[in-house]
């Protein structure tokens, strides 16, 4: 049984790149996307926002040259390429799926409006928002607070490679500790790398739970919506 009837999935575009150093690994797209029909299955509405890191980061950009602004809509471009990477995995594997995109591109996508994502999820579509927020200097971590509010999800969902919130990189830190669940000011005050500040001031301001779990291990997704306690859960 699912414990969330509403959730904004936010997806890494690193982790998109599976053991590639570039670009999108076709195991681990689908990968994502079975995991993604199973929960769509058991009645859950999805949206999804996903990062653009494993093809273009503006901020990267801005340092070997490239305009901030230009370097940032190449940026949420690789969202967007990402969006219809995974919606069409999506597709292929018989789940209903659409990609609104933040900035008026279409074909490629419907422009994003509240009604037509809510719309769309009522329908039982999974839901992809594309290009961010659809303006320079922010991030998909932002979006994804942004939508999620936006749409009334229950809670983000926030996939990464490591399975959950520590005390300090565990990447770098053998002695990291993991948090089952924290409060969003503890992260701030601890200054805990976790999302851009804005994406957790603004799920703090709006109430918007968040759930930091372990999105590459297969299984995952689905345990974190039946509500196992298997990452780190961020409350008030
Ligand atoms: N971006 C942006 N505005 C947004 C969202 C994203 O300008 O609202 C750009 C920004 O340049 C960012 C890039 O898109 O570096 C890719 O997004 P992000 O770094 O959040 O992707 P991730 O690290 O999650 O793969």
């Amino acid at each position: 049984m699912a414990k969330f009837k509403r959730i904004l999935l936010k997806l890494s575009g690193e982790s998109l790149m599976g053991e590639k150093g570039y670009g999108i690994d076709e195991k681990r797209l689908g990968e994502y996307a079975d995991q993604i029909k199973e929960i769509a299955a058991m009645g859950v509405q999805l949206g999804i926002v996903i990062g653009g890191g494993n093809i273009f980061r503006g901020l990267t950009g801005s340092k070997k040259g490239f305009d901030r602004v230009k370097g940032d809509q190449m940026g949420m471009l690789a969202t967007t390429i990402n969006a219809l990477a995974l919606c069409s995995a999506l597709n292929a594997i018989g789940a209903k799926c659409k990609v609104l995109t933040a900035i008026r591109m279409e074909p490629i996508g419907e422009f994003y409006t509240k009604d037509k994502a809510l719309d769309l999820l009522s329908q039982g579509y999974i839901t992809i928002f594309a290009a961010g927020t659809g303006c320079p200097y922010f991030t998909t971590d932002t979006g994804s607070s942004l939508r999620g509010i936006e749409i009334e999800a229950d809670a983000m969902f926030k996939g990464t490679r490591v399975d959950g919130i520590y005390t300090a990189d565990p990447e770098k830190d053998p002695t990291a500790t993991k948090y089952d669940d924290i409060s969003y000011d503890e992260i701030l005050n601890k200054n805990l790398k976790v999302m851009d500040l804005a994406a957790t001031v603004m799920c703090r301001d709006n109430n918007l739970p968040i759930v930091v779990f372990n999105m590459d291990k297969v299984g995952n997704l689905k345990k974190v919506v039946a509500g196992e306690n298997i990452g780190t859960y961020v409350h008030p």
